[in-house]
């Protein structure tokens, strides 16, 4: 099964607060290649990467109130196909399971995920940004049914 990635994609981005720094500066420098797709961020990254880029950004509510959550279920309800998350690997978070949530969603449905600013440089430039892509994706319905047998 493919989902199609279109041209425009629906870029979420999240950042934790000790990351908050480095993914604005990304985000600046890139920004007229962000202009060109739609953009989501959890609360206070979005606040903030609205005032930085003055581009509209869709916030979902702050990441330990849910919103990496949010972002997860967009995901799964393909709503977003494209995900820019500099966690933090140094500092403990109340909502750590949420964080795993997350990211495990993004493999399970095949998002392109940059976690750290090199990989995000490597997306941001890669061709397929501005093509639309056929996103391979797993067979769902038939797992649903192979789990249905137990
Ligand atoms: P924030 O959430 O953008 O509201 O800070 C990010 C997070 O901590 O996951």
């Amino acid at each position: 099964m493919t989902r199609n990635l279109l041209k425009r994609k629906r870029i979420a981005l999240v950042a934790h607060d000790n990351k908050k720094a480095g993914l604005l500066e990304w985000a600046r420098i890139n920004r007229e290649a962000l202009a060109r797709h739609v953009l989501y961020a959890t609360g206070t990254t979005g606040e903030l990467l609205n005032r930085e880029l003055d581009l509209p950004v869709t916030r979902f509510v702050s990441g330990p109130l849910g919103g990496d959550q949010q972002v997860g279920a967009a995901i799964a309800e393909d709503q977003i196909d494209f995900l820019i998350f500099f966690w933090d690997p140094l500092e403990p978070h109340p909502h750590d399971p949420d964080i795993k949530a997350l990211l495990r969603l993004a493999v399970l449905y095949n998002i392109p995920t940059a976690s750290n600013q090199a990989t995000a440089d490597f997306l941001i430039c890669s061709p397929l940004m501005d093509q639309e892509y056929e996103r391979p994706t797993p067979d769902l319905a038939r797992y649903a049914t192979t789990r249905r047998a137990f």
